[in-house]
């Protein structure tokens, strides 16, 4: 699986983990939906594109402040219960946290993304 693709699935499953323990579902309610959708709209325009870091390691952090906030949440919550209900995912995303472990430990850059502006936008 490409790696937004593998992006956009692994947060689409923690918003459903999420929403179905705290807000009842099994659909996901306003709320998530909304903030799925975000996640969303913040992937497709990721100045990092294919090359991302995980978001909880990204040196601009894209996200509003509401939203950013709320996402936390939801990882915080679904990050354990990833493991069972989807392994795959999970390790995958594990492995992306270790490989930015390593590159923030040497000091690597990664590729510069451009100016981005306070939104996420590139220039
Ligand atoms: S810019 Fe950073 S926070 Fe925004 S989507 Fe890309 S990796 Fe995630
Ligand atoms: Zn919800």
């Amino acid at each position: 699986m490409e790696r937004l693709e593998r992006e956009r699935a692994t947060v689409a499953a923690m918003v459903r983990i999420y929403c179905r323990a705290h807000h009842g579902g099994p659909a996901l309610c306003r709320q998530c939906q909304a903030l799925l959708q975000y996640a969303s709209y913040r992937l497709d325009r990721c100045p990092f594109a294919a090359d991302k870091p995980t978001c909880a390691a990204c040196p601009i952090h894209c996200y509003r402040a509401a939203e950013r906030q709320r996402m936390r949440e939801v990882m915080r919550w679904a990050g354990p219960r990833m493991l069972w209900r989807h392994p795959y995912l999970a390790i995958r995303h594990l492995l992306d946290e270790r490989r930015d472990r390593r590159t923030a430990r040497r000091g690597a850059a990664r590729p510069n993304p451009g100016i981005v502006t306070a939104a996420g936008e590139r220039e």
